[in-house]
């Protein structure tokens, strides 16, 4: 009978799979057996393990002993110290993420700081994804089962829009106010959708999520069919994401074979099946309505709106859109409550939000902490400060369609209350994070090249707006900017905002407002002095332009 004492978990986010995580794991189950410790160890390829820093990652537990990067070389001597020895591989040790407390406003507060808590990604890096056996053991369709045998669709609703939940793609509408509009809509025919066309540079939670607990989505994508009235959905993932599609595929099919797909769900009269629908490279496919047309096999353009989705979407049909984070809350807050939802976070925006951490940190990776920490919080205790004692600059939210945070506002929570009254946004939740050593002329240009490629080109504001936006800001970095062109900015970006069809257009102009509003006196730098403050523009000036 095997007695387990040891569990070893290896990443398998594309990363850790490129750098040999497959043969790490493979090594691991060769050392184990010859050492005879086969029926004491159990070792499981899990998802993305949330830091990055030292791919792969081997973590032994009950220890949580965190090993990286692990090559094959490595294995032997880590299964015959740790496993075999009793004793930690500390020359194999990832470096610890603990706080360093060298920092003395951390001191100041000491006690006070809010700790990571995970909802979203309780079972990523935990369980085995391609388990459904294991998703089970740790709760999963427990809250279908619970939604399905004890409450009404209207119950699920009612929990929903008591827990608070906002939509987690951006602009954090109330979840369970969608939800409702969706179910009160008239209709026989409806559809679930779960956006996973995660698309915004630098992000990449909801990959985490798709490779690391699959069934947290069908369970979510079937508890809202439920909810709504819908029989059928889609989940409609980013190409690029292909071990995210295989996974949910896998686990689709799992869940097909255990009747918590299809007809007769937990043995009443509810059907639902899914479908997932490979994205082709747009990022506009990330707005629900350019993603429905890209699934009834049209160009995916956005749609006018009104009517929404909500009544007139996939097919014409009431469609319930949702991305992967927003979903992933859903079932932990039918299994247990929305008060109990209502304890993370702050009184108007519960719960907790994934934050992917980038740029001039010392460890970028992936965080999940209560609704409403700071920006200084995140460098100071996650991302363990800046990166050789420089100085916080700026940070930019959400990819590309996020705001432009000055150093000011790093004690600002961010939630979407307070980042609202800020009049600064969330976006999808990439913190990119800049030292004094960024020019905000250079950021800006590469956000706005990423706009003007990423445009559709249906609407002329944002088809040429982008592409002008580019070039005045392209011209002021290279050092021939002329007094005219701040107005120019501005004229565009209003132009954006009011005129496009779509958040792209509208978002485009956001990273330009904010360096204008912010860091007004390097971009006039740029065009009066020629001088990049940052010294990172090549500023191609001629002398009789100095003299
Ligand atoms: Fe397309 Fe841009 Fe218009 Fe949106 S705003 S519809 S992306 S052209």
């Amino acid at each position: 009978m095997k007695t387990v004492r040891s569990m070893v978990l290896v990443s398998s986010d594309p990363v850790s799979m490129e750098r040999g995580a497959q043969a790490v794991h493979d090594g691991l189950l060769r050392e184990i057996e010859a050492f005879g410790l086969s029926n004491e160890i159990d070792v499981m390829l899990v998802g993305d393990l949330g830091r990055h820093d030292a791919l792969p990652f081997v973590v032994v537990y009950p220890e949580a002993v965190v090993y990286g990067p692990v090559t094959p070389a490595d294995v032997h001597f880590l299964v015959e110290e740790h496993l075999y020895k009793g004793r930690v591989a500390t020359s194999l040790q990832a470096a610890k993420r603990e706080l360093t407390g060298r920092i003395a406003w951390l001191n100041a507060r000491k006690g006070t700081l809010p700790a990571e808590q995970r909802i979203v990604l309780e079972r990523a890096g935990v369980i085995d994804p391609e388990s459904i056996e294991d998703a089970i053991a740790h709760d999963g369709y427990q809250a279908l089962g619970k939604a399905l045998t004890e409450m009404k669709p209207a119950d699920v609703i009612a929990v929903l829009e008591q827990s608070g939940l906002q939509g987690r793609g951006g602009a954090g509408f109330p979840a369970g106010l969608k939800w409702k509009f969706v179910s009160k809509a008239p209709g026989t025919k409806k559809y679930v959708i779960c956006n996973a066309d995660e698309s915004e540079p630098g992000t990449f939670k909801d990959r985490l999520v798709l490779e690391g607990d699959p069934h947290a989505i069908v369970e979510a994508l079937a508890l809202a069919a439920y909810a709504v009235g819908a029989d059928e959905g889609y989940i409609y993932i980013r190409g690029e994401y292909e071990l995210a599609q295989q996974r949910v595929k896998k686990a689709i099919d799992q869940a097909r074979e255990m009747s918590l797909l299809g007809k007769g769900i937990f043995g009443t009269d509810f059907n639902f099946d899914l479908h997932v629908h490979s994205g082709a490279g747009a990022y506009i496919c990330g707005e629900e309505t350019a993603l429905i047309e890209s699934i009834e096999g049209k160009r995916g353009e956005p749609r006018a709106r009104p009517p929404y989705p909500t009544t007139n979407g996939l097919w014409g049909k009431p469609t319930l859109v949702n991305n992967v984070e927003t979903l992933a809350n859903v079932p932990a807050i039918l299994r247990n409550g929305a008060a109990w939802y209502r304890k993370f976070g702050t009184p108007k925006s519960p719960g907790t939000k994934v934050y992917t951490i980038l740029g001039n940190v010392n460890v970028t990776g992936v965080i999940e902490v209560p609704m409403g920490i700071t920006l200084r919080e995140v460098i100071a205790i996650y991302a363990k400060d800046m990166k050789n004692g420089a100085t916080f600059k700026l940070a930019q939210t959400g990819g590309s369609s996020g705001s432009v945070i000055p150093a000011s506002l790093q004690d600002t929570p961010m939630d979407f209350e307070s980042f609202g009254k800020a009049g600064v946004s969330l976006g999808s939740g990439a913190l990119l994070i800049c030292d004094e050593n960024t020019c905000v002329v250079d950021l800006a240009r590469v956000l706005l090249n990423f706009f003007k490629n990423e445009s559709c080109g249906k609407c002329t504001p944002c088809r040429v707006g982008t592409h002008r936006a580019y070039d005045t800001l392209t011209k002021i970095s290279e050092g021939q900017g002329t007094p005219g062109d701040i107005e120019q900015l501005l004229m565009l970006c209003d132009g954006l905002v009011k005129m496009s069809n779509c958040g792209l257009g509208q978002t485009a102009a956001v990273p330009i407002k904010d360096i204008l509003k912010h860091f007004r006196a390097e971009v006039d730098a740029h065009i009066n002095l020629k001088v990049c403050p940052a010294g990172v523009c090549s500023m191609v000036v001629e002398e009789a332009e100095l003299a």
